[in-house]
């Protein structure tokens, strides 16, 4: 049977990484039937709406989905269409490998690390008031009646809600990845010293899940610290778990470490549906250009041939990624060569061909 697979080619460099990552795929000979199903801006256009019931309703079907990257514009009405979407599905875990690889300079060697970060909670739960709207006035009369400190009135408001239950979920997710993986160590990272009642649930729920997992050794640093600790010596560390705000952030500074953007693959897990998409933004800048690093997709696409259970092609696809980047020969411009999208996505092709 085929795998039946969601595709979300996104916006801006989205369609030109997702081409190039259903050509490596196919290339491994896994049967795969897409079901292509737009999203963002130019549907947005179109139907009033960035992600439409039947997106949604496409990856229940399938319960498998690789997405391009999809814009969110600053400061509109519409929310991004990448936090509805793993809220809607209840994608909770983004798990973000982030390693060295072959032939790209990077200040490290060997670095090898994995970001887990919670999905669905935080100050990305969507709980905001405007500035200005009747809400927040209402807002501030509440806490006015509990007797916390004023809110100017000119600022808008978002909400941080991190639950003991939504923290388990995730800190089980982590170590349970770290035991199947065989990995030594889980770093979560916190501000449990100012944010007592949000980082705080988070920080005290997962010491709590940590005894479970006496196989895996557990700590645990103020976020500020692990971003420095990080680009000192990031060798130090191996599964970070963190909440979803600190996660997005630390993701790119974890890619910053290997290469950039351009090569960290991501999956958002949840107990259901799986959706594999890059770190990686839509690019505004390089957009269209054909001039967009498809490794990031294409690594990712090779997680979801591992979910999917095609460990051989996802070993393939790793090892056809390693051996053109190792060449040295074909490079988009983020790695310092003059390659476009479509020249690395055929050597890549070339390379999961002859290794079948
Ligand atoms: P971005 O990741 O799109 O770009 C940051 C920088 O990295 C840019 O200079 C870009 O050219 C470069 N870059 C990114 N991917 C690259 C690739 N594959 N090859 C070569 N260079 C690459 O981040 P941004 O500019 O902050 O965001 C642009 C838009 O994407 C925003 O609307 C943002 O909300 C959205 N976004 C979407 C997702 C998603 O769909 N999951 C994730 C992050 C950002």
């Amino acid at each position: 049977m085929p795998h039946l697979i969601t595709l979300i080619p996104g916006d801006g460099i989205g369609p030109e990484v997702a081409d190039a990552a259903c050509r490596v795929v196919e290339a491994t000979g896994v049967e795969v039937v897409w079901d292509v199903e737009e999203a963002g801006a130019a549907v947005l256009e179109r139907e009033g709406t960035p992600l439409p019931d039947r997106v949604i309703e496409a990856i229940r079907e399938s319960r498998t989905a690789l997405k391009g990257p999809i814009t969110t514009p600053v400061g509109t009405g519409f929310r991004s269409v990448n936090v509805a979407l793993r809220q809607e599905l209840d994608l909770f875990a983004a798990v973000r490998p982030t390693a060295t690889l072959p032939g790209i300079p990077s200040r490290y060697e060997g670095v090898d690390l994995v970001v887990v970060r919670e999905n669905t909670e935080d100050l990305y739960a969507g709980i905001e008031f405007e500035r200005g709207s009747r809400e927040i006035a209402e807002l501030c009369r509440e806490l006015q009646h509990l007797g916390r400190p004023e809110i100017p009135s000119d600022a808008g408001v978002t909400v941080k809600p991190i639950s003991v239950s939504g923290t388990q979920r995730i800190v089980r997710f982590a170590f349970d990845f770290a035991r199947r993986n065989r990995r030594r160590l889980v770093t979560l990272g916190h501000k449990a010293n100012i944010m007592r009642h949000s980082d705080g649930v988070f920080l005290y729920t997962a010491g709590g899940e940590a005894q479970f997992s006496p196989d895996v050794a557990f700590d645990a640093v103020q976020v500020d610290e692990l971003a420095l600790r990080l680009v000192t010596d990031p060798r130090e560390f191996d599964v970070l778990l963190l909440p979803n705000l600190y996660g997005d952030i630390v993701s790119d500074l974890c890619a910053g470490l290997v290469g950039g953007l351009g090569v960290v693959p991501g999956a958002n897990i949840g107990w259901e549906y799986a959706v594999f998409e890059p770190v990686h933004g839509s690019a505004p800048d390089i957009a269209g250009k054909g001039l967009a690093n498809p490794v990031a997709m294409i690594l990712s696409s090779a997680m979801m041939l591992a979910h999917l259970g095609e460990h051989e092609a996802a070993g393939r696809v790793r090892a056809a990624v390693a051996e053109v980047l190792g060449g040295g020969e074909v490079r988009t411009g983020d790695l310092g060569g003059s390659a476009g999208t479509a020249d690395m996505a055929a050597a890549i092709v070339a390379a999961v061909r002859r290794s079948g």
